[in-house]
């Protein structure tokens, strides 16, 4: 679709404009893919980023998955694969298709209502999976079901504990924790009918995400702080709903090589990533060619760079189409928001980092595509509203009727995407290389925007600052091509840190 417009599930009929004559249709070229024009001149991208250097050391436990590291073979099975289905009445197995990692599989089937622990519940995408699951109580209850789809085990949440005694009221879990063990005292006031069990502290949110009769674990906690819960869930072979995303772009390659062991499942939440996931069903692993993100541009898509220095905090949170919490706000605005989300696809989907993508689609309706080596591109669209997505992986791989808004397509509208402008955002550039050099990048990136980004929300440093902090401390980093557990946490210390130093000497 083409022309501009506004997003069709408002209730207002608009006009669209028409596709510019001049503008050529944008399958008239044959570019190659950063990730071709990379296998053309040599570079040996695959086992590069596979992950890290650790690509004979084992990670990519998971049997066929082995050989997509490598982005020169990927092109030759991808080849070969053409070839065979030419071949009349041959058959092509699921392992010439290619498999995807074990951890995106549906979760064994059970019985009885799942059980989940909504880590991070008084957040924005906390209250979403509480919207949800409040959705399908009523319609167990309309069908006079005795047994909803979902049972509300445990919440967490840091400050907010008028909004957590508000979920422990209206869903009665048997355990609440309060991260932040200054507030422990304030619970018996903030909820005095609270029956079942409270705890506070960091650890006790460990303890709720590991707890045996967790079957599902919402990972809803921003930044660094969801890493040590999210991996407990994983340890304890839970389904894993992630939404934070930072555990992935911080200790990926151990997420996912736990995840193997413990034969946990770790299925996206984030709209892109879940986007992706639907769209890989199409195809076999060995049939993907490439994923392109999508990415709305934030309220700054069309700023210039020299706009960009004076915004503020209040401008900078308020994004265009989606409303979410304060930190993934401003990394929305920056874009590295997206930055992370590459590195997270990459760790997901056991993909190479030259197969991923950025294309900058203000209306966010297509929330990410997929393209198979026959030239096919699959998307999910839907109207922004992260209810969707998060229902998709409490239930999969079921489907059922959502809260969330719906597409109207008695409204004419139009869809836009561009490229994405490097020069003013920059921090993709970042994500980029951090996807490609795996190792502790990750948990470097990660650790220099979280104080940056916290700086900026503290107007000690100007937006435009952000992203060259975490350029700075990223190239002074002394790279560690697979760090364990231990020294992921030390790489986060010190890069916080030197991110302190770097803002203090602006
Ligand atoms: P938010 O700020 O609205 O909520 C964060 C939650 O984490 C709150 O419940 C808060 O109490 C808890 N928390 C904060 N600091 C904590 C700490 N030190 N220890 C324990 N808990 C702590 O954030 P959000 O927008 O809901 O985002 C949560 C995660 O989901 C992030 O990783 C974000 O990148 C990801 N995500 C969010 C959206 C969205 O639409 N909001 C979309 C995709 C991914
Ligand atoms: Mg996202």
């Amino acid at each position: 679709m083409s022309g501009k417009g506004q997003p069709p599930f408002s209730t207002k009929p608009r006009l669209i404009g028409s596709r510019d004559p001049a503008r050529p249709l944008p399958y008239a070229t044959n570019e190659p893919t950063p990730g071709q024009a990379a296998r053309r001149e040599g570079t040996p991208v695959g086992f590069e980023c596979g992950n890290g250097s650790a690509g004979e050391s084992g990670h990519a436990d998971y049997g066929r998955m082995k050989i997509c590291y490598n982005a020169a073979v990927f092109d030759q099975r991808a080849r070969s694969l053409s070839l065979l289905r030419h071949e009349a009445g041959h058959v092509v197995t699921q392992e010439q298709r290619g498999v995807f990692p074990r951890w995106l599989l549906p979760p064994n089937p059970i019985n009885r209502s799942r059980r989940i622990a909504i880590l991070g519940a008084t957040g924005s995408i906390g209250q979403s999976a509480l919207a949800v699951l409040r959705h399908a109580n009523q319609m167990a209850e309309s069908a006079l079901s005795e047994n909803g789809r979902f049972q509300l085990f445990g919440i967490s949440g840091h400050e907010n504990l008028g909004s957590l005694a508000m979920a422990a009221r209206e869903f009665s879990p048997e355990f609440v924790v309060c991260s932040n063990t200054s507030m422990e005292a304030q619970w018996a006031h903030a909820c005095p009918e609270f029956g079942g069990r409270f705890n506070a502290g960091a650890e006790a949110l460990v303890d709720l995400a590991a707890h045996p009769d967790v079957d599902i674990v919402v990972a809803a906690i921003v930044g660094r702080a969801g890493l040590e819960s999210t991996m407990a869930a994983i340890e304890s072979g839970k389904l894993v709903a992630l939404a934070n995303k930072e555990t992935l772009v911080m200790a990926g390659h151990l997420a996912t090589d736990l995840a193997t062991k413990t034969d946990a499942r770790i299925l996206p939440v984030d709209s892109e990533h879940s986007a992706i996931f639907q769209c890989l069903h199409s195809g076999g692993r060995l049939e993907v060619r490439r994923v392109i993100l999508t990415a709305s541009g934030g309220p700054f898509r069309t700023w210039t760079a020299a706009q960009q220095r004076d915004v503020t905090p209040e401008q900078a949170r308020a994004h265009p189409t989606w409303k979410m919490g304060a930190k993934i706000s401003i990394d929305s605005a920056t874009m590295m928001n997206k930055a992370l989300e590459l590195i997270e696809a990459k760790w997901l989907f056991g993909l190479d980092a030259a197969q991923l993508e950025v294309v900058v689609h203000p209306e966010s309706i297509v929330h990410s595509m997929v393209e198979f080596v026959d030239g096919s591109i699959l998307a999910q669209c839907s109207p922004p509203d992260m209810k969707l997505p998060i229902q998709a992986a409490l239930d999969y791989p079921n489907r059922f009727e959502s809260p969330a808004r719906r597409m109207d397509f008695r409204v004419p509208f139009g869809l836009n995407f561009e490229p994405p402008d490097m020069d003013r955002f920059p921090a993709l550039l970042v994500g980029l290389e951090v996807a490609r050099r795996g190792g502790s990048c990750g948990v470097i990136v990660n650790a220099a925007n979280e104080v940056a980004v916290q700086a900026f929300l503290e107007r000690r440093i100007r937006f435009s600052e952000i992203v060259p902090v975490c350029r700075k401390v990223l190239d002074s980093h002394p790279f560690e091509p697979y760090p364990d557990l231990a020294s992921i946490l030390e790489l986060d210390r010190w890069a916080r840190l030197e991110s302190c130093k770097c803002i203090s000497s602006y």
